[in-house]
């Protein structure tokens, strides 16, 4: 394929993958010559159930230049520290999974080997002690990290939850005043280029062709463009994760929000519960070949914090990805691109990272076979290392139902069963190119579910590394307890 220079973009589909290109297209093409196309159709409607983020989720808002508060305030967003694991390791335990690492590095070696090393000896303190990030949310309370800080431990990150209907719709009015066209209308029928096999005019149910040069597709799981029209095929990893089910429903909120998202393990699968300012979203994601839709309907309903105040919403999905998210002049972004499931919040994520993959390897505005292999061999990784950290919950799981025992006993991927190898010897965590999860991440997954290194290397002076630790505690549990509530720090923001 020659290079193609672009100068018509078309974003087929207006869910969040659809906004979110077209407000980050909006913002990055200020000034540029190219324009800017979205079709939807309000009749087909859209998922909206993706409300809980990662902290890269604060990038795409400061690219946007919009200020956090209105953007919480328009989005009826909460803050998010990470996510309470429980049942998973046993039915009645639980674990934090924050967006923070542990401690500050000690003997010139990550804090988490130290750590590991004290407690063979005998020290007694949890790892969760050291992270500010856990505590703070462990006594639902919010502060902003500080980088400036001397104290490492002020180093954390955080995220948010919104409601997905209110977010596309906030970036719906950014970008139309930004010069985004939107055509409203049912898609019938792709054209492609007889020569190039190139899509070249996107056909609406009332006639209306839509043509440009690059087409974004963004109709979901529906793939209308990368898949029904270019034939891109899709690699199905439900043998790693085989939930194919999810039961969606709000509920009213009684009570404060938690600065974080809960995962808690059940029967068949896991239920989310996401709190925002005025209610919360929940859901039950399940393998239908364990537990049938109306079970686990029944099960969902007997476990809400809070009155439902829709009926629950059946989405059925398989977990993989697509072989090439960029095909010619097509790139697929949300969930046409893949899907995993939503236990560790990654798909607005993946959307965000593909749409920097779209701006940034179509260099000088134009399509590039050479920059399209290359935005493809990314991406696959991206999603590869992010299925590794989902599966891991499920390999390490200590339940005894039928579900949870096949997957602990399925073999994992070979690039996952090295990590674990690795940690298991010498308390390292192994990261490879294009990780979304980095260290502290993996750590507090070894750490939540018990697994032990068996040998995390020779403290130099055990005493004083104890007395450095116990130090360090303190410092954690005084950061925390200064700290606002999450309700009090939210009003603060009004
Ligand atoms: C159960 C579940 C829970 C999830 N939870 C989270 C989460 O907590 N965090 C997270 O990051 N992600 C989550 N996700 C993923 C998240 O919901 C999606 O990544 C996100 O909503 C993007 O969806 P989308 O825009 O790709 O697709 P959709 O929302 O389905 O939008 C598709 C768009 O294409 C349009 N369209 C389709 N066909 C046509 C046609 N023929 N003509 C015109 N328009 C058409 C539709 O009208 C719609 O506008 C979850 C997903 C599921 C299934």
């Amino acid at each position: 394929m020659q290079a193609t220079p672009v100068s018509h973009i078309v974003i087929a589909g207006g869910g969040t993958a659809g906004w979110m290109t077209a407000a980050y297209l909006a913002r990055w093409l200020d000034g540029v010559d190219i324009c800017v196309t979205l079709v939807e159709s309000e009749l087909i409607g859209t998922v909206g159930v993706g409300e809980a983020t990662v902290p890269g989720i604060r990038q795409f808002i400061k690219h946007l230049e919009v200020k956090e508060s209105e953007f919480i305030k328009a989005t009826n967003a909460t803050f998010k520290l990470g996510i309470h694991f429980e049942g998973w390791a046993a039915p009645e335990q639980s674990f934090f999974h924050p967006f923070a690492g542990y401690g500050v590095d000690l003997e010139d070696r990550p804090f988490y080997k130290s750590w590991w090393s004290a407690k063979a000896q005998g020290y007694r303190a949890e790892l969760d002690e050291f992270c500010l990030c856990t505590q703070l949310a462990k006594a639902g309370k919010f502060a902003q990290p500080s980088f400036d800080s001397a104290s490492r431990l002020a180093w954390y990150n955080y995220a948010y939850h919104f409601d997905a209907s209110l977010f596309a719709k906030y970036l719906r009015g950014y970008a139309e005043q930004r010069q985004v066209k939107r055509v409203e209308g049912k898609i019938s029928q792709v054209h492609l280029n007889p020569d190039s096999g190139c899509i070249q005019s996107l056909e609406l149910e009332s006639g209306v062709c839509v043509e440009g040069d690059l087409f974004v597709d963004c109709s979901g799981f529906n793939a209308l463009l990368i898949e029904k029209a270019l034939g891109v095929a899709y690699e199905d990893w439900s043998h790693w994760l085989p939930c194919d089910s999810a039961l969606a429903v709000q509920t009213r909120s009684n009570i404060a929000p938690d600065p974080f998202t809960r995962s808690i393990a059940r029967s068949a699968g896991w239920q989310w519960h996401i709190p925002l300012q005025h209610r919360a979203g929940n859901g039950y994601v399940y393998s239908s070949q364990h537990i049938t839709h109306d079970q686990a309907r029944h099960e969902l309903l007997s476990n809400l914090r809070g009155e439902p105040v829709t009926d629950p919403r059946l989405i059925r999905f398989t977990t993989g990805i697509r072989t090439e998210f960029w095909h010619k002049n097509c790139v697929a972004i949300g969930l046409s691109s893949g899907f995993l499931e939503p236990l560790e919040s990654t798909s607005i994520s993946l959307i965000q990272t593909g749409i920097n993959k779209l701006a940034g390897f179509l260099v000088n505005f134009e399509i590039q076979a050479k920059h399209v292999a290359e935005a493809n061999r990314l991406n696959r990784l991206e999603y590869e290392r992010i299925r590794d950290f989902i599966i891991l919950h499920y390999a390490l799981n200590g339940r005894s139902e039928p579900l949870w025992q096949q997957v602990r006993a399925m073999p994992i991927p070979a690039t996952l069963a090295e990590k674990v190898e690795i940690f298991t010897a010498t308390g390292d965590i192994h990261l490879l190119e294009q990780e979304s999860f980095v260290e502290g991440s993996w750590v507090s997954m070894f750490y939540g579910f018990g697994l032990n290194p068996r040998d995390a290397g020779a403290v130099q002076d055990a005493q004083k590394l104890q007395l450095l630790m116990d130090k360090m505690r303190s410092a954690v549990y005084q950061g925390a307890q200064y700290a606002l509530s999450h309700q009090e720090f939210l009003k603060t923001l009004s």
